[in-house]
């Protein structure tokens, strides 16, 4: 899927996040996640990892066929995955703001880093080494390992301090911010960036009215 119509420089499609953490926490929030029953939303967080190319489509059949086996267990993987994004949120929300997130959801961030870590390894694939999952072929949790350990992995980098909220009405999405300013405000200039452009236009035709 290609919604925006821009591309990286390496012309893969780009996304509003601009990085798969921050892609999480945007997509997350939309209505189709929140307003699901719980298997459904197992089914559509599935589908969303294949989508940002953290599951293959053989695996992708496999724990959509073992979430129907294990339908607990996908239930609390999902639930499990909603409070992540919201303490994932949290802490970036924070951070954009430049202040301390809270340590409570440091220390959640910890317990799932603990999880996804002990699962890394080292493959090696078509002539060079790339990371892999162990045990990626049984778990229903398989997808929120490389959130984890990929938000985790900007945390503690220096393009921490690029991330940034939409700075749009009611907007919390975030994003990684790699204009060539460092000065993007918006999400999405086609909804965000024109809703802004239009109040301010308004603001000044009022203004000369009066
Ligand atoms: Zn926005």
């Amino acid at each position: 899927m290609e919604p925006h119509g821009h591309t990286t420089e390496d012309g893969s499609a780009a996304t509003i996040g601009g990085h798969v953490a921050l892609d999480f926490i945007n997509d997350l929030a939309e209505q189709r996640f929140q307003e699901v029953d719980p298997i459904s939303g197992y089914e559509l967080l599935a589908d969303w990892a294949m989508d940002a190319g953290l599951l293959c489509p053989p695996a992708l059949r496999h724990v959509r066929d073992e979430s129907l086996e294990q339908r607990a267990e996908a239930e609390a993987v999902f639930a499990r995955a909603l409070d992540l994004r919201q303490t994932l949120y949290r802490v970036f929300s924070a951070e954009a703001a430049t202040t301390d997130p809270d340590l409570r959801d440091i220390a959640t961030l910890n317990e799932e880093l603990s999880i996804a870590l002990c699962r890394r390894r080292l493959k090696r694939h078509e002539g060079r080494f790339r990371w892999s999952s162990r045990g990626s072929e049984i778990a229903l949790d398989v997808m929120l390992w490389p959130i984890v350990y990929r938000a985790a992995d900007l945390l503690a980098s220096d393009r921490l301090q690029w991330v940034r909220e939409c700075k749009g009405k009611d907007c919390e999405r975030l994003f990684l911010d790699t204009s060539r300013g460092r000065n993007r405000r918006w999400c999405d200039m086609a909804t965000c960036g024109n809703r802004a452009k239009a109040r301010r236009s308004y603001a000044r035709k009022r203004g000369l009215a009066e």
